[in-house]
């Protein structure tokens, strides 16, 4: 995919390779191939657009959509009538629009023993069964029934499922420390979640869809794919993590590419202090080049590069002559700087890569990434694509007819 040429009137843009998500989840699928996949396409498709990726997910193969909170849910409906695959969500608190997620045919997790009632109320006023998911907290301590209330919760859905206000049609949970291959809690994890299985078994529940593995458990851990697999972070072509190792390793690719062009080249002479509280000291005559992205725009400026280290990398260039060089400074709320060194042949208007993947790019195969971002900053690559701001335009890209 060659990237489209920069739009007229923009200085920033996140292009978002759609044949690459589809081809994300093909791997996906290649990993767990008796495992439906859903798609978690929660917090805007981690910042990549949840309705176009949504699309390119289920052309890649996905059965299933999965989201954390009912206004995404009930906008990926709104945005998707024509498809029909189920949506699961999973994050609601007391007062949540069960209704209207019912009437939408989203699944719903139930995950305290508050959502019973809400669920089956929901479900009166929609006038149709809820399709219902019991999430169960197998040691992950966050969002969940607890084990002790899981047989109460149970009985109770049992018997809504009985007065025809509810289906059970799912048991599922979450994994704390997947990412870390060979961590204890994830044998015990599963163990509880056989637990949580018999429980439900013994109240007269027969979930046909039970599901547990993350994208890190998709990768790593076969036997934990059950029914459903609810991969994330390596849709967008993220590895998990750094144990798990790149990308590449498991067949996926960065889907966004974040760039931005140069608003000013100009000299500054040795030993001037660079950005907000001179973090930077130029050590030669030499070139600056602004570039108009801040954290304002989701760059986070704990990637600032100064006395405390080196700052995110800004590829710069292109072809043979393309070079990878590091935030100068603070990164402010609208922009940041980087040393272009003295003999400079960057103009204002050049575009720059703040991290890339798709093949189009001239840089070849070193673009940084979001990875090495989240590295700078001491933060993970899902918390840099995701933070990205509005003021940052998503430029969908396709040769299939997904966009
Ligand atoms: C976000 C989320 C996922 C996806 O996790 P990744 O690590 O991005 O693959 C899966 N399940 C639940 C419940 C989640 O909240």
């Amino acid at each position: 995919m060659t990237l489209p040429a920069f739009a007229d009137g923009t200085t920033s843009r996140a292009v978002v390779d759609l044949d690459t998500v589809t081809a994300n989840v093909r791997a996906l699928r290649g990993h767990a191939p008796t495992a439906a996949v859903m798609a978690v396409v929660k917090a805007d498709g981690y910042g990549h657009g949840m309705l176009p990726v949504a699309r390119a997910a289920l052309a890649g193969g996905a059965t299933w959509l999965g989201v954390a909170t009912a206004e995404e849910a009930l906008a990926l409906r709104a945005g998707l009538p024509d498809v029909d695959v189920p949506v699961l969500v999973w994050l609601l608190a007391p007062g949540a629009p069960f209704a209207a997620l019912v009437a939408a045919d989203v699944d719903v997790a139930v995950a305290a023993p508050w959502a019973v009632d809400e669920v089956a109320a929901g479900a009166r006023a929609a006038g149709r069964p809820a399709r219902v998911h019991v999430k169960v907290d197998t040691g992950l301590s966050r969002n969940g029934v607890t084990p002790t209330a899981l047989g109460d919760v149970a009985r109770r859905l049992a018997a809504l499922e009985a007065a025809g206000d509810v289906q059970v049609v799912g048991l599922f949970s979450h994994l704390a420390c997947a990412d870390e291959p060979g961590h204890p809690s994830i044998d015990r994890q599963a163990d509880a979640f056989k637990v949580a299985t018999d429980v439900l078994h013994d109240a007269g529940l027969r979930p046909a869809v039970r599901h547990l593995a993350n994208s890190a458990a998709t990768l790593t851990r076969p036997d934990l794919h059950l029914d459903l697999v609810r991969p994330g972070i390596s849709v967008y072509g993220f590895s998990p993590g750094p144990l798990l190792g790149p990308p590449g390793r498991y067949g996926l690719r960065p889907a966004m590419t974040l760039q931005a062009r140069l608003a000013q080249v100009k000299q500054v002479p040795a030993g001037e202090g660079v950005s907000y509280g001179h973090l930077y000291t130029t050590t030669q005559d030499t070139t600056v080049g602004l570039v108009p992205l801040g954290y304002g725009d989701g760059v986070p400026r704990h990637a600032s590069g100064g006395t405390a280290g080196p700052g995110g990398p800004v590829a710069v260039g292109t072809g043979a002559d393309a070079r990878v060089l590091r935030v100068a400074g603070r990164v402010c709320m609208d922009q940041l700087v980087v040393d272009l060194g003295p003999d400079a042949a960057e103009r204002a208007g050049d575009v720059v890569t703040l991290f890339g993947g798709s093949d189009g790019l001239a840089h070849g195969g070193d673009l940084p990434n979001a990875q090495d971002w989240a590295d700078a900053a001491g933060t993970i690559s899902y918390e840099i694509v995701t933070r990205l701001g509005s003021r940052v335009p998503r430029v969908h890209v396709s040769e299939g007819d997904h966009a």
